[in-house]
């Protein structure tokens, strides 16, 4: 037998297909790239096998048929196309340098998922995230008014370097006495950042450093992103903090999202001030640099929940304030996620589970700053842990492998759906964080509301049941 037509153990005996795509009542066999919290959950998980050998798959290559992974489905992708897979897992949560690298020569079968779209760096790198976003923004405004427009005035000011570089200098000039940001675009946990307020500053860093001749294994110079500075962010006890969001797209094609209901806040060590603007412990929020500061605490953290977050908002400014400022995260994630719809390469086999950072400013209004697809989800201690426990073992119960629930849900465990080609409105009955006597239609989205997952689950599982019974 080729290579290409090989039936995976668990298969023979059962014919060669499985005609509905679903995994039925053997074992699910999973691959994980992370020794974290991650695989913590999918050891933990009953019926669930670790496939030996982590990391060690060889694609099979069939170079005549490469996967035509277009929008909607992929016939390679189904059993009926069969063209040899990696047939040995279901479940694979990969890193990105392993899909990059394997993904355009491989073949999936109809049940199995894997972590990752191809190219979901149009997302995740500073550069192509506002690109794609403002690209959205100006169809919007042609074929819709500026209006409409002005609904997606949630990123700040950004240009990227060293293509925008005159562009920037223009708006530098336009805006005397600003602050700026420099972010590397492709880089992580606050690494390369740094403010500035003098243009001078600019171009000596960009005659110096920023030159290739300084890195000899670099031939063209690194791309970066300038970005207005927030300079009024929303401070608690002093201190500066951005809200880490975790969303899940299921499908791009219809768009799918779902948005799990806890999250953290994290907060700078430092008080913030607009006078020390090399102080890194000052104005980056990154846990990778605040764990450096001096006088950091790891017993304390720098985190809240975002239940804790939400609670202390709303007594101080009213629960209808607090509504509309997550509702502004709502639609920073739907808009962001439309900007790249018709560009990411969908497939079914594809999920995504989004780390988004959003930064509130005096005023309550909500900023994006960056969209993470791969969300650190090593803990930090134990509540960390408790929340991407709760986080990924839900997100598993979203994807389903085991066909136990109807399609049908609105919540599962933590996650709401939030969109579904359409926004999703809330069933009666499930109104915890809207304000007292409310009835009327709201949205499907409870950031940092109850999170009640276990009970949800058990009574989820038993509806479910009853209803594929009746
Ligand atoms: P990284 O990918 O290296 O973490 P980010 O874009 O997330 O880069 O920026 C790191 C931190 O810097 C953020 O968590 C936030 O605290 C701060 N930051 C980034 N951009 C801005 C901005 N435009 N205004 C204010 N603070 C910002």
């Amino acid at each position: 037998m080729s290579k290409g037509t090989k039936v995976p153990g668990y298969m023979q005996g059962k014919g060669s297909r499985n005609p509905r795509g679903i995994i039925g009542d053997r074992e699910i066999r999973y691959k994980c790239s992370l020794q974290n919290t991650i695989l913590d959950v999918l050891r933990g998980r009953p019926g669930w096998q670790e496939v030996p050998g982590q990391n060690n798959i060889q694609p099979n290559v069939n170079q005549a048929n490469p996967k035509q992974a277009g929008s909607g489905s992929t016939t390679q992708g189904t059993t009926s196309g069969y063209k040899g897979s990696d047939g040995d897992w279901d479940f694979y949560w990969c890193d990105r340098e392993w899909l990059a690298q394997n993904y355009d020569t491989m073949f999936l079968y109809e049940h199995q998922k894997i972590l990752h779209f191809r190219n979901h760096y149009e997302l995740t790198r500073k550069n192509l995230m506002v690109k794609n976003l403002k690209r959205l923004k100006k169809q919007t405004e042609r074929e819709l008014g500026k209006a409409e427009g002005q609904s997606f005035e949630f990123f700040p000011t950004t240009y990227e370097l060293p293509s925008e570089y005159h562009i920037f200098v223009e708006e530098f000039k336009k805006n005397p006495g600003i602050i700026w940001i420099m972010k590397p675009a492709a880089r992580a946990q606050g690494r390369g950042i740094f403010l500035f307020r003098r243009l001078k500053d600019i171009t000596d860093w960009k005659k110096g450093e920023y030159q290739p001749l300084s890195d000899p294994n670099r031939e063209v110079p690194e791309t970066y992103v300038v970005q207005r500075y927030i300079e009024n962010p929303y401070l608690i006890g002093g201190r500066k903090f951005d809200v880490r969001v975790y969303v899940l797209v299921v499908s791009y094609n219809p768009l799918k999202v779902w948005l799990y209901r806890s999250g953290f806040a994290r907060f700078s060590n430092t008080r913030f001030s607009l006078d020390s603007i090399e102080d890194t412990y000052v104005h980056l929020t990154n846990v990778a640099i605040q764990k450096n500061a001096p006088d950091y605490d790891p017993d304390k953290g720098c985190k809240w929940s975002t239940q804790q977050l939400r609670k202390y908002l709303s007594a101080k400014h009213g629960v209808e304030a607090v509504k509309k400022a997550f509702k502004g995260i709502d639609n920073i994630i739907i808009k962001s996620l439309q900007s790249v719809q018709k560009i990411i390469i969908n497939d079914k086999h594809c999920f995504e589970m989004y780390g988004y950072d959003v930064l509130f400013d005096s005023d309550l209004k909500p900023w994006l700053i960056e969209i993470n697809a791969s969300p650190s989800l090593t803990a930090s201690g134990k509540e960390d842990y408790d929340l991407k426990f709760g986080l990924l073992n839900d997100l598993l119960n979203v994807l389903d492998l085991e066909n136990r629930l109807t399609g049908k849900e609105k919540r599962v465990g933590g996650w709401d759906l939030l969109w579904e080609d359409g926004p999703i409105l809330a069933d009666d009955g499930n109104m915890e964080c809207a304000p007292n006597g409310t009835t009327a239609s709201i949205p499907n989205s409870f950031l940092g509301c109850h999170n009640e997952r276990k009970r949800q689950l058990r009574e989820l599982y038993t509806a479910a049941q009853s209803i594929k019974k009746s």
